[in-house]
């Protein structure tokens, strides 16, 4: 089966550079994107025309790059918009971990993912970079139902092993049984043979993790050439507690562990100084901006400018449930906004010279490229455009539906004004088609 979309193309292929073609995007049996065409070109009418299945998109729905959420926690799914209210070492034990160590049950836990999994590929999540419980099982059903689903995902079994960072009730019993079981979760996720879904080897941060076990995962890493994910340097007790335990700071501490790796995901980052940056770049690591969360638990606000200027790669995720907000559409707009907060500063007994950090405001088109583009290069997997060679992930967005909020005004928005409209104010509502490989879901 060959499918050729026809409608008007909105994407980002570069930090400031927003391109909008009416287009026939040709995909071919692999989900692959065989070429973009210009609709009124004999090429693309012919494209339509020999496909076996054909989308035209009405005049006022968009086609946009599929979504790629580098940083969610599948098991807190359950507590989205609640629980904000302490500290994050108090929210880990209070709230999150008794939910998490649930996920023993297996049965619970495949009754969550195929709630999860649908609903973030309704919001247009094509790509989610998932941590997992500590649960090898669960984590199995996880890859199973994105597979299922039909959504592009990277699934982490967690490993924790520290007596303090974590409750005796959830955790790896050792070092070696953490890593061992890593292993195993990683020969799980790759047998079950999907295109679509990966493994990936992931710590839960320093303060849960020993020593020995950072090493051990690191070790894997290396031999498996599996990527890794873990949060990094986020908090002021996060940061804090690796100067305390390993006289470091906490990307150097990954680092020694040999976690700092090409295309790691590290989570947050807020607290990167300039040397950090330039590690975590020279590395070929990079950083899920995760706005929301941030405000809620790392005490600043992550530089999102200052890393791309520094050659750092970075994306955004939602940090479900950390982040009180599933789509990445509306996360586009949290960075936008806590970037202008950085800017300006936020104490207004301060002078506006010394309240901010000039030049740190990002816009919309910045944020797509970071929810979409800018997440792809940090995993390095061929989505996040819509161009041929990629893969065929996609979002239709439809303006003027009726009970909606995006109107666009014939005689007063240009294509500028209606790709900001879109991404800022699209719901799940509003996403009109999802493709994932070329498949619509
Ligand atoms: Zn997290």
């Amino acid at each position: 089966m060959t499918l050729a979309v026809s409608g008007t193309l909105m994407q980002t292929p570069a930090p400031d550079r927003l391109v909008v073609i009416d287009a026939v995007v040709e995909v071919d049996r692999a989900g692959t994107i065989a070429a973009v065409h210009d609709r009124a070109s004999v090429a693309g009418r012919h494209a339509l025309d020999a496909a076996t299945e054909r989308v035209d998109l009405d005049p006022g729905t968009f086609l946009m790059p599929g979504l790629v959420d580098l940083h969610i926690h599948a098991p807190q799914w359950p507590q989205l918009g609640t629980g904000l209210d302490l500290p994050l070492e108090r929210w880990l034990f209070d709230y999150t971990f008794p939910l998490e160590a649930r996920y023993v049950d297996t049965a619970f836990a495949t009754t969550v993912w195929d709630d999860l999994v649908p609903s973030l590929l309704s919001m247009g999540t094509t790509t989610a970079v998932y941590y997992s419980s500590n649960h090898l099982e669960a984590t199995t059903a996880l890859a199973q139902a994105c597979a299922r689903h039909g959504q592009r995902a990277l699934v982490g079994r967690v490993a924790m092993d520290h007596p303090e960072g974590t409750p005796e009730w959830y955790r790896d019993a050792t070092a070696t049984e953490g890593v061992e079981a890593s292993a195993a979760s990683i020969e799980a996720v790759a047998a079950l043979g999907s295109p679509l879904v990966e493994p990936i080897i992931t710590p839960r941060f320093t303060p849960a993790c020993t020593g020995a076990l950072l090493e051990g995962l690191g070790e894997l890493a290396a031999a498996t050439s599996v990527r890794v994910q873990t949060h990094c340097a986020e908090s002021d007790w996060h940061c804090g507690y690796a100067l305390d335990r390993f006289g470091a700071g906490d990307p150097a501490v990954l680092d020694r562990f040999g976690l700092m790796r090409p295309h790691t995901v590290l989570a947050h980052s807020d607290h990167l100084t300039a040397d950090e940056m330039t590690l975590v770049a020279g590395r070929g690591a990079g950083v899920a901006h995760c706005p929301l969360s941030n405000a809620y638990f790392a005490n600043a606000v992550f530089g999102a400018r200052r890393a791309l200027g520094a050659g750092v790669g970075v994306g955004l995720g939602s940090d479900i449930a950390g982040g009180a907000r599933p789509g990445l559409l509306g996360v586009c707009q949290d960075a936008v906004t806590v970037s202008r907060m950085l800017e300006d500063g936020v104490d207004p007994s301060l002078g506006p010279s010394e309240r901010g950090v000039p030049k740190s405001r990002i816009d919309t088109v910045t944020a797509f490229w970071l929810a979409t583009a800018g997440g792809a290069a940090v995993l390095d997997l061929p989505v996040g455009l819509i161009e041929p060679g990629r893969q065929f992930d996609a979002i239709a967005v439809r303006a003027d539906r009726p009970g909606g909020a995006i109107r666009l005004w014939d005689d007063i928005d240009d294509e500028a004004r209606a790709f900001e409209k879109l991404v800022r104010l699209a719901t799940a509502d509003d996403i009109s088609h999802v493709w994932v490989n070329g498949l619509c879901r």
